[in-house]
């Protein structure tokens, strides 16, 4: 695909994002924010999808993953402590003529390629957004909103050793906001600077680190592939010695082909003992593990998978997205995963005449305890169709002039197309069969 391509279909995938309800500039009645966006009822369910998806897989099905919520503010000696206070940054430059700024690893050469403008040096930039607590604003109220989820479960770790018999290899869960105030937001919703994380840390004694960085790259692959994304799309890539934190002893992304080109889908990384390290040489507590058995006390190392739960849903439905001619006409199809799909599900009446309204809306009722399903009269049928392909829900059921006397109605599929005739009483195990 040519460059000009690749932009189209970023703009033809933000255009119905927003015409269907999915996501759209946050405040855009006051013209938006840059980095901020807000998720519209179809996307609020898709983002819930996906955590729930992730919470069942990561936390709820394994018994050595416990879960936790901690707050987006913390102490702000966490921060000074884990290195972010001091390099949580990215290397800055101006264009000197339109006084625009970029992330310095982000653009090539030392000139703005739109204007000519040369670019300043680079000065780094602290990406934690500072506000206070209390009524005074003076720098010992201070704080910062979190970057990342991690540093709670790292504060936390004592609380949870003790609180649970969990021993290492263990690992605690979230899922929560983090704040960037990132350079350059941007390709829609890849480059957020208010996102929501899903990260886990697992904690192994010290040998084993880099057999669960082995596992965990290839666990976390799957994942992705469970969602229903193109396996040709997805890659891991190792990092380069260049690349590595200085504590790290390796590290996996998974990357996924965007419209933009390769990019960082999830990050997996080797972090060794620095975080426990670190605080505990700043808090003066105790944050070692005592292996009963082997009489051994140690600090875990720590290997860690973090997502963002927004990225997935661009990448979702950017891999979703189709166009297709079917009889002379386009169509636009997301060919989203039962499990992810808003509605899986739609009802709907071939015309607005009764009998067919009252019979959809009472089968629609009674499937919606099991299916996210809904109900629509409006436009005819096939608008109707149209929309519910655009919004990738698998299946659809009509009811029409003959459902009342055959006590039966058409199911119709998004993907290929057909329609079959299934009795009302069977369509809930019919509907259980196809969308698993
Ligand atoms: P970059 O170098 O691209 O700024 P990073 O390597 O610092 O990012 P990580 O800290 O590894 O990013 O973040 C883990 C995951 O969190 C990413 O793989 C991505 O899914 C998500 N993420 C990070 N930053 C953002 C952001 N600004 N907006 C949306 N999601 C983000």
């Amino acid at each position: 695909m040519a460059i000009a391509e690749h932009q189209a279909l970023m703009e033809k995938l933000v255009s119905l994002a927003k015409r269907r309800g999915f996501f759209f500039q946050s405040s855009e009645i006051y013209g938006g924010l840059q980095g901020f966006w807000d998720f519209g009822p179809l996307g609020v369910t898709l983002r819930n999808n996906i955590k729930r998806t992730w919470w069942r897989t990561m936390v709820e099905l394994r018994d050595d993953v416990v879960g936790i919520d901690t707050a987006i503010i913390m102490n702000p000696k966490a921060w000074v402590a884990s290195g972010h206070v001091q390099n949580f940054t990215d290397p800055l430059v101006e264009c000197k003529k339109c006084h625009q700024r970029f992330r310095a690893d982000h653009v090539k050469g030392t000139h703005h390629a739109d204007d000519g403008g040369e670019f300043t040096e680079p000065r780094q930039f602290n990406l934690m957004f500072k506000t206070f607590v209390g009524p005074a604003e003076d720098t010992s109220a201070q704080v910062y909103l979190r970057p990342e989820t991690a540093q709670g479960m790292f504060v936390d770790f004592a609380n949870v050793l003790n609180s649970t018999r969990l021993r290492p290899p263990f690992g605690i869960g979230q899922i929560g906001k983090a704040f960037r105030n990132e350079i350059t937001p941007g390709n829609s919703i890849f480059r957020l600077r208010e996102f929501e994380l899903m990260e886990l840390e697992y904690f192994v004694p010290p040998k084993e680190e880099m057999k669960w960085l082995d596992y965990w790259k290839e666990e976390r692959l799957k994942w992705h592939l469970g969602l229903g994304i193109r396996p040709e799309k997805l890659r891991l890539r190792p990092h380069g010695k260049e690349e590595l934190a200085h504590y790290a002893s390796g590290a996996f992304d998974v990357e996924y082909e965007f419209p933009f080109g390769w990019s960082e889908l999830e990050g997996i990384a080797a972090r060794g003992e620095y975080d426990l390290a670190a605080h505990q040489q700043a808090s003066g507590r105790d944050l070692t593990f005592f292996d009963d058995l082997k009489r051994e006390r140690y600090i875990p190392h720590v290997v860690e998978p973090a997502v963002g739960v927004d990225r997935i849903l661009l990448t979702v439905l950017i891999d979703a997205y189709h166009e297709e001619e079917v009889r002379g006409e386009q169509r636009v199809v997301l060919r989203l995963h039962p499990s992810m799909a808003p509605v899986q599900v739609a009802v709907l009446p071939l015309s607005r005449k009764e009998p067919l309204m009252t019979a959809a809306r009472k089968i629609e009722h009674e499937l919606r305890p099991f299916f996210r399903t809904e109900y629509d009269d409006t436009q005819s049928i096939g608008k109707r169709y149209r929309r519910q392909d655009e919004i990738g829900t698998p299946y659809g059921i009509t009811v029409d002039f003959e459902t009342e006397a055959e006590q039966s109605v058409t199911l119709r599929s998004r993907d290929d197309m057909t329609q079959v005739r299934v009795p009302i009483a069977g369509l809930r195990q019919a509907l259980q069969e196809r969308l698993g």
